[in-house]
């Protein structure tokens, strides 16, 4: 039986400094990642044995507890590839043309995406994914780990925009954080994410 289980970082968990700290690193994924990968695990259980006992009363609330999880461990696995200590600089290629024909160019989508982020309500994620049905990419603002998401939509590109992603860095300047992002972002592994999507 597959379970999730926890990635290793692609990196030093100092690789990214001083855009994002170590010690932010550290427990954002021993800690915070571990936790979504652990409560999936323990969701698929309890539906397991939900369907033994034949009772389903609980099924609403694991339900939840189990989108929230797996999107929560998808969401975090994506973020750490999407950051380099090499990054920064711009797209190229395919997915520079996608960014042109559907947002415009660079600047407006760095500016939607950056918004997105920074006026996310409570805990939430920005997005650029591959919606597949019209076969465009869009920015989607997500809250917690799996509200506001469009059906069969593969994220390319995230920002977590979670307190516990910053706050121990950048207290309340959530722009300032998204600001230091683009210089860490991995555009080659979005474009390898965009790449996969279409194909
Ligand atoms: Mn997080």
């Amino acid at each position: 039986m597959t379970t999730y289980t926890l990635p290793d970082l692609p990196y030093d968990p100092a690789a990214l400094e001083p855009h994002l700290s170590a010690r932010i690193l550290e427990l954002h994924h021993d800690k915070h990642h571990q936790s979504y990968v652990d409560g999936a695990n323990a969701t698929l259980d309890k539906l397991a044995a939900a369907r033994t006992a034949g009772d389903f009363g609980s099924l609403v609330g694991l339900e939840k507890t189990l989108a929230f999880n797996v999107a929560g461990h998808v969401l975090h696995s994506t973020y750490w590839t999407n950051m380099s200590p090499d990054g920064g600089g711009e797209p190229t290629g395919d997915l520079a043309s996608a960014i042109d024909e559907y947002f415009g160019g660079l600047d407006g989508f760095r500016m939607q995406m950056t918004a997105a982020t920074v006026s996310v309500q409570g805990s939430g994620w920005s997005a650029m994914v591959w919606e597949p049905l019209s076969g465009r990419l869009v920015v989607e603002q997500i809250e917690d780990h799996h509200n506001h998401v469009a059906v069969g939509s593969s994220p390319l590109l995230v920002i977590d925009a979670w307190e516990h992603a910053y706050y121990l860095q950048y207290e309340n300047r959530r722009a300032d954080y998204v600001a230091a992002f683009w210089n860490i972002v991995d555009w080659n592994d979005v474009a390898k994410r965009f790449a996969d999507a279409r194909n």
